[in-house]
């Protein structure tokens, strides 16, 4: 039992750096940085595991990995339009932890995560997600009510950051709910921690009855090192159907190098390329904003080298819309 409950990702997640004096230590970055992220992680708590910084260049205060994780003072700043519930969640949740907008399909917030990433729509926690102990019946008796429902979310938080014994009673539970027909998960787990895919895990998701299908988050070519392409290919060639969605972000991948990089890195792997969004407009994140006229010419870039195939749709979630919308 020690051994399940405690394994080498679960000691990860709680040895991950929350200082971000100890991040600027050890990549040897100048301590004013961390100095003055405090503001900012007040806000949103500062969290990056270490396999993560693994692979974050030293004495590079713009590298694009840092850039996603480390505070800024930029994210204090008013910035027009950029709100805390951008994406009105609160007014689609259906149950607690339940968020349907979309036809056919709906979100189950479930699970914390590994890392924070500072542009996240979700940094302002508007819809809480379900921790492992918490009471999911509510939401899975609002799933069964409804027979519209094919495909149900495991998305965050971290779906991933649950221990596989709760995550294998969460997908029973769903399996047993005759219209389900797929399974998503939702997550960046395999990115920050590549040790959390174990041998167990996908014998949890590749036993249900239910389809999984994992979307996992890349957003540079620089996070596809380490043990991370391992993690991923053993994912693949379980047979899991594996896809990526990136955030658009300045500083991160605004560039058709670094785009055509990221998606031919995908693609290597055998991940698909599905989504490339454009970034919500949350508060605390207007410093990564691309527009969208840029992003369609970096989209068009991505096309002139990369088969179909390897080249994500560019789309903007609208609240009100029953799906995301293209952009190009
Ligand atoms: C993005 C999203 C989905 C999934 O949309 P797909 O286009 O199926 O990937 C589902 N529900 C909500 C609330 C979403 O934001
Ligand atoms: S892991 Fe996902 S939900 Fe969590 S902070 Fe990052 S983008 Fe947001």
């Amino acid at each position: 039992m020690v051994a399940t409950s405690h394994p080498k990702w679960h000691r990860a997640i709680a040895d991950a750096i929350r200082d971000p004096h100890e991040l600027t230590d050890l990549l040897g970055l100048p301590p004013t940085l961390a100095l003055e992220s405090q503001q900012a992680a007040n806000a949103f708590p500062f969290l990056v595991p270490r396999t993560f910084v693994e692979r974050i260049r030293p004495g590079k205060p713009d590298d694009p990995l840092l850039r996603q994780v480390l505070p800024r003072p930029e994210e204090t700043a008013c910035a027009n339009g950029f709100d805390t519930d951008p994406l009105h969640e609160r007014q689609a949740l259906r149950a607690p932890g339940l968020l349907q907008k979309y036809p056919g399909r709906a979100l189950l917030l479930t699970g914390a995560c590994a890392m924070h990433c500072r542009y996240c729509f979700r940094r302002h926690a508007t819809a809480p997600s379900l921790a492992a102990t918490a009471d999911w019946q509510p939401a899975l008796d609002a799933i069964a009510r409804d027979p519209s429902l094919r495909e149900i979310i495991l998305s965050g938080g971290d779906p991933l950051s649950l221990a596989d014994e709760s995550l294998a009673e969460m997908i029973a539970r769903l399996a047993a709910i005759p219209h389900l027909r797929r399974l998503r998960i939702h997550t960046r787990l395999p990115v920050a921690i590549p040790e959390r895919v174990t041998d167990g895990l996908i014998e949890c998701l590749a036993s249900s009855r239910l389809t999984p299908i994992v979307v996992v988050q890349v957003n540079h070519a620089h996070e596809l090192t380490a043990a991370c392409p391992d993690a991923l290919r053993k994912l693949v060639r379980s047979g899991i159907p594996v896809l990526n969605q990136s955030v658009l972000l300045r500083g991160v991948n605004d560039s058709p190098s670094a785009l055509i990089a990221l998606c031919e890195g995908l693609a290597d792997l055998g991940v698909l390329p599905y989504y490339l969004h454009q970034l919500d407009p949350v508060a605390g994140a207007a410093h990564f904003h691309v527009p969208v006229g840029e992003g369609k010419r970096l989209v068009a870039e991505t096309r002139n080298h990369l088969p179909g195939y390897a080249v994500p749709r560019y789309v903007q979630e609208t609240p009100g819309q029953a799906g995301k919308t293209a952009l190009a």
